[in-house]
Parts: C-alpha cells; structure tokens; sequence
C-alpha cells in the first residue's frame, strides 16, 4: 500500500520518502549503547541513562522526599520517562558544561518543566538559571549538594558532589567531561595546571568511596591508553578484564570510586614515578601536559 503510494509520486520525491522512511527504520532498531542501570544506596537513588552514542545522564532521587535531579539531560524524552515511572518530583537540573551533548536538552526540558531550577558554572548552558562558583551548596530534598569548580575541559565545567547528611560514607561525584573512568576531558578551553587541581587537589581528595559518575562510556578505550602508558600496572588489566565482560553484556562501566581510580588513571596518577618516567618529566603538572598530549596522538 505504501510502496504503490510512494511509486505513484514523482522520481525524486519517491526517493527522498524512501530515503526518510529507511533512515526512520534504523533510528527505531538502533540500541541504546547501555542498558539502564538502577542503584540504590542507603539514602539516595542513582539511575543511569543512556543517552546519544555514548553519553550518560543520571537521574539523582532523595529517597526520604523523592525529589530529583538530572545531570545532563540531552535526551528530555527518556527524562521524563524515568521521571514518571518512578514517580519522582524532578526539581533541578546539574549541568556540567556548555558542550551540546550534555546541555543541549536543557531547553526543550525547560518547556515541559518550567519550573525546574537549572544549575551550572558557564554563561553559554541553555536555560541556565542558577549560576554557580566553586562550592556553592544546595539541596536535593535531605541529600546536600557541593559545587566543584573544574576548568579545563571548558572554562565553566563544573562537577557536583552529592552527599547525604544521614550517611557518612555515602557520596557520588557527576564529574562530567573533567574526570573519565580510566581517563579525563580535552584541555579544550584550559591548562594543564588546571587539569591537575581538578584532579589531584579536588577530586583526588574526595573521601576515597565516593563513587565517580562520569559523562561518557569511554573506558575501554581510555584503559587501552592506560596500559600503554603503565604496561606492568595489574590493576589496569583487571579492569579491562571486568569492563570488557560489562561492554559485551551491554552494561555501563560506571560507577568507579575515587580509590579505583587513583590505582588505574594515569591522569590521577601524575605524581607516580612509573607516569612521570613514561612522560620523561620530573614535574606532575609537565607530566599531565605530556600524557594528555599522548593521549590525544593515541590510536589504540
Ligand atoms: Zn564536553
């Protein structure tokens, strides 16, 4: 019936209704590059959301209040599907920087939630309506929420520490394109010296079993970089063992913890011996400088 219909138009409008209909075809059967992960922790609820090729959203809910926010939400659709099935009372927006793929939902997510207070560190975040500075604190119901301030990636990137009151050991960092599982950002709009305070005197001090949500399903590749650069590493092969079966099963790598990473991330690790000789600097800052410029060139 469609195909008569389609052949019954002219030549060039037929191909592009084919064409159209063929490229709808394969957006439907395309898979989400994770699958959705719940996991619950004592006082606080995170939900992973796949989102693009390779992006994570996260929908962060107060148990006792069931408030929520959501870091980086490109996709509002799957949003509001998470939203509703939980039956949550989503209140903010955590932006971690201007980048489209992480601020550009915000918007469209403005429409369907007027209401909803949007946090962020940079000017150019769409629908931006609480700009924040380094640790600048608020709250998602009960759960208290700290403002980490990481310039590099973007000159705005902010990471946000949530911890809840009731629960000393339990705390998550959203770190966003500053910190990777096994890896970090670009220095698109900064420095490697800024590299290094975001990763060593702020995140690398965070209590040591905070988990690490980061933007992006990278950390196969960033591992691969990782062993190159620490060959004799164990801790960078048991990884890759763990990750690989998580990939193959369709499962996000994330969480890590802080702690997991200072064993693995080369970038976390420029004050070691073995990455300051690989980069053949004695300094940690000119060794985040020269690694990251390795990593840049590496082809895996
Ligand atoms: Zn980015």
């Amino acid at each position: 019936m469609l195909a008569r219909f389609v052949n019954s138009l002219p030549f060039g409008l037929s191909q592009q209704i084919t064409k159209l209909y063929f490229q709808a075809l394969i957006r439907n059967q395309r898979e989400a590059h994770s699958q959705i992960e719940h996991h619950q922790y004592r006082n606080m609820d995170v939900k992973i959301l796949p989102a693009l090729q390779d992006n994570y959203m996260y929908l962060i809910v107060d148990k006792a209040t069931k408030q929520a926010a959501i870091v980086d939400p490109v996709d509002p659709k799957s949003v509001m599907k998470a939203v509703e099935e939980q039956g949550v009372n989503l209140t903010s927006v955590l932006t971690t920087h201007h980048h489209w793929d992480h601020a550009g939902g915000n918007e469209e997510l403005m429409k369907l939630h007027p209401d909803l207070t949007v946090y962020g560190g940079d000017d150019r975040i769409g629908a931006l309506t609480k700009k924040v500075e380094h640790n600048t604190q608020f709250n998602i119901g009960n759960l208290n929420v700290q403002c980490l301030f990481t310039p590099c990636h973007t000159s705005g990137h902010i990471c946000y520490f949530v911890t809840s009151p009731k629960e000393d050991n339990e705390s998550v960092v959203f770190t966003g394109d500053t910190l990777f599982l096994g890896g970090c950002g670009r220095f698109f709009e900064g420095t490697a010296d800024q590299m290094y305070k975001a990763l060593i005197t702020i995140l690398g001090t965070l209590p040591d079993q905070t988990k690490v949500f980061c933007g992006h399903e990278y950390t196969l590749q960033n591992l691969k970089f990782a062993l190159h650069v620490e060959p004799s590493n164990e801790e960078i092969r048991k990884k890759i063992e763990w990750s690989t079966e998580r990939r193959q099963e369709g499962k996000p790598t994330v969480p890590s913890t802080i702690a997991e990473e200072k064993l693995y991330n080369p970038f976390m690790r420029v004050t070691q011996p073995t990455i300051m000789k690989f980069a053949n600097c004695s300094d940690a800052i000119q060794t985040m400088k020269t690694i990251r410029s390795h990593k840049d060139n590496f082809k895996g």
